[in-house]
This record gives structure tokens, C-alpha cells and sequence, in this order.
């Protein structure tokens, strides 16, 4: 039993054109739109996630799109750029630092390490340290460089209902926890305030931060289900307690397995993942397919592309798609 409307989305970063991972996230999304509803269908769209502009690389997202079209993966709208929306990510900042959600941090990465190292913390490596709280309550004269969300203080305000009460199967959140429910990998749960700490909403830099300018495009896009890697699933407590202080829907989420390269580790572009041959679209399809747990290409299906899509949409839908 299904209600409601479906809106998806596929938000890849021009960082470097499709690789098999990111094609994974994208047919997976593609596929959870398309099998909507008994194959009825919702909307799905495409928006580049230019924002981090240092890392984006011209042309990238115009591949990607390009390399989209190739696999039959086409959006229901033109792609909308996050290096255009900056005016909306300020607003969101506002109503953040109005409502007493935001604060300005005068902390370098370096201070923010020393602040661990005076607290006799040993070093985690690779993890991001979290942050230690050092500008909750005032600047003492340094001078700001970034805003954060005080998620420590919002965590406090117990107890946090869901904006909308039908949303109590989404997420819970409790004793300073976030619980939500990925409809791959079930039930999830972060302490965001001991994890990360309070997150940066708007870099040193004058960048916006990733956590904020993909809540409010989800929101102002009005996505009711996001699909994608599994390695953002440890992002989604912050997105929710932001979509909770903005007072936005919290979408539902899928998040697919990733497509780990030689050294065992994922597959990306900063470890050098190849970019994807495409002269034989349905053979790559056929491996992200895979990826997913759906069935290969039988000889009656290798024909052409549509086909081969229809009856991955047939086979998703009786995978993921029984949950309202
Ligand atoms: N732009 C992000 C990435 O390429 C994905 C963001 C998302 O799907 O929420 O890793």
C-alpha cells in the first residue's frame, strides 16, 4: 500500500565524471523513482552539487550528464545547480542563527586538534575529529571564520517530535540520539553531539557547507526519498536535526551498497577510480546492476537498453518498493 507522491533525486558532485560507485547511486535512485507505486512512477531529478567549488572540475557535470543520458537515465526536470541557490542556503543560515540554532566559530582545524590534545584525547585517524564545542558560548575576542549548528544545545530540547507526526517511522530522537530507519539497512542510530559535534553550517572559506545546502534543496525540491551511497549514511542524524530546527520534512532513506576498489576500500574518485566505459552502456549498467542484488541480463533483455531498465524496475520494485 502506497500514498502519497514521489520526488527523488540524484545529487552527484563534479568532482570527475561517473565512476562504477556513483553509477550504482545513481541507477539505484533512478530505479526507486521509476518503480514508484507498482511501476506507476514518481519524478526524479538531477542536481549537481557544485558548492565545494575548489574540488568541482569544469565540464564534470555536464559529463555526468551526458554519461546519465548514455544509460537511459534521464531527469523529469533540468538539472538545478547548487552554485546558483547560495541566496537560499543565507536564508536557511538567518533563520538558524535567529532562532539560536547557529553560532559563529573562530576555531583552525589546529585549534580544534589542540582542544582534543589538551582534553587527552589520542588522535582517531582518518575520522574527523568532532568538535569540541570551544565557541558555543561566545567568541572571547577571536574572530569568526566559519558558523556551526549548535546541535549539542538542540539535542537538550527534549523531546523532539517529528515536524510532521507522520513522520514518527522516519526518525526518533531520544536521550540525546538520533534513531532513524534506512529502508536497506534498517534501523540506525547516532549520538551527534559526541560523533561530530556542533557541524559546520558555512565554511571558513565563505563556502557552504554540504549539511546545509543539501537539506535545503531536498526541502525547497520537496524530495520525498533519497537513494544513495552508503557512504553518507552517517550524515543523515545531522540532516535530520537541521530539517528538525528548519521545520522541513525529513525524507525517507535508501542507502545502496558501495563498489569497493582493489585495495578493499571505496571506490571514488580521490582513490582513483576509473571512469566508466560507456561505448557498451548496458554492460556497465549490467555490473551496478549487480552491485544492487538485481538479476542479470538474461539474452532476451541485452537487446536494448529500455528493455533492460523495465525489467530492473520490475525487479526493485519487489525488492524495496513494498514499504508506504
Ligand atoms: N553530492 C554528494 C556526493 O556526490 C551526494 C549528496 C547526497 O546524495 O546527499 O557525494
Amino acid at each position: 500500500r502506497q500514498t502519497g507522491t514521489y520526488q527523488g533525486r540524484f545529487a552527484p558532485s563534479p568532482t570527475g565524471p561517473l565512476h562504477a560507485g556513483s553509477l550504482v547511486a545513481a541507477l539505484a535512485s533512478w530505479l526507486d523513482a521509476r518503480a514508484w507505486n507498482g511501476g506507476q512512477g514518481g519524478r526524479w531529478l538531477v542536481r549537481i552539487e557544485d558548492v565545494d567549488t575548489p574540488r568541482c572540475i569544469p565540464g564534470a557535470a555536464e559529463l555526468i550528464l551526458q554519461q546519465l543520458a548514455t544509460c537511459g537515465l534521464v531527469p523529469d526536470e533540468p538539472p538545478v545547480w547548487q552554485s546558483t541557490r547560495g541566496a537560499l542556503y543565507q536564508q536557511a543560515l538567518e533563520q538558524l542563527i535567529v532562532q539560536g540554532h547557529a553560532y559563529p566559530c573562530a576555531c583552525s582545524r589546529k585549534d580544534i586538534e589542540d582542544a582534543h590534545a589538551a582534553q587527552g584525547h589520542g588522535r582517531a585517524r582518518h575520522a574527523a575529529l568532532p568538535y569540541p564545542g570551544t565557541c558555543r558560548h561566545g567568541l572571547r575576542g577571536r574572530s569568526a571564520r566559519s558558523w556551526r549548528f549548535n546541535a549539542t544545545d538542540f539535542l537538550k530540547n527534549q523531546p523532539l517530535e517529528p515536524v510532521d507526526k507522520a513522520q514518527a517511522a522516519i526518525f526518533s530522537i531520544a536521550n540525546d540520539t538520533v534513531h532513524w530507519t534506512d529502508r536497506r539497512l534498517g534501523l540506525q542510530s547516532q549520538q551527534v553531539a559526541s560523533a561530530v559535534g556542533d557541524f559546520v553550517l558555512r565554511r571558513a572559506d565563505g563556502l557552504w557547507a554540504y549539511q546545509l545546502a543539501v537539506v535545503v534543496d531536498d526541502a525547497a525540491q520537496h524530495i520525498t526519498h533519497v537513494v544513495r551511497g552508503e557512504d553518507l549514511a552517517d550524515n543523515t542524524p545531522r540532516q535530520i536535526l537541521l530539517q528538525q530546527a528548519l521545520g522541513v520534512a525529513t525524507p525517507r532513506y535508501l542507502h545502496t551498497p558501495l563498489v569497493c576498489g582493489a585495495n578493499g576500500e571505496k571506490l571514488s574518485k580521490q582513490n582513483g577510480a576509473a571512469a566508466l566505459d560507456l561505448r557498451d552502456p548496458l554492460q556497465a549498467l549490467g555490473e551496478a546492476a549487480q552491485v544492487l542484488g538485481l538479476p542479470a541480463l538474461a539474452p532476451a533483455h541485452q537487446k536494448s537498453l529500455p528493455q533492460a531498465l523495465e525489467m530492473w524496475v520490475s525487479a526493485w520494485a519487489r525488492n524495496y518498493n513494498r514499504q508506504p
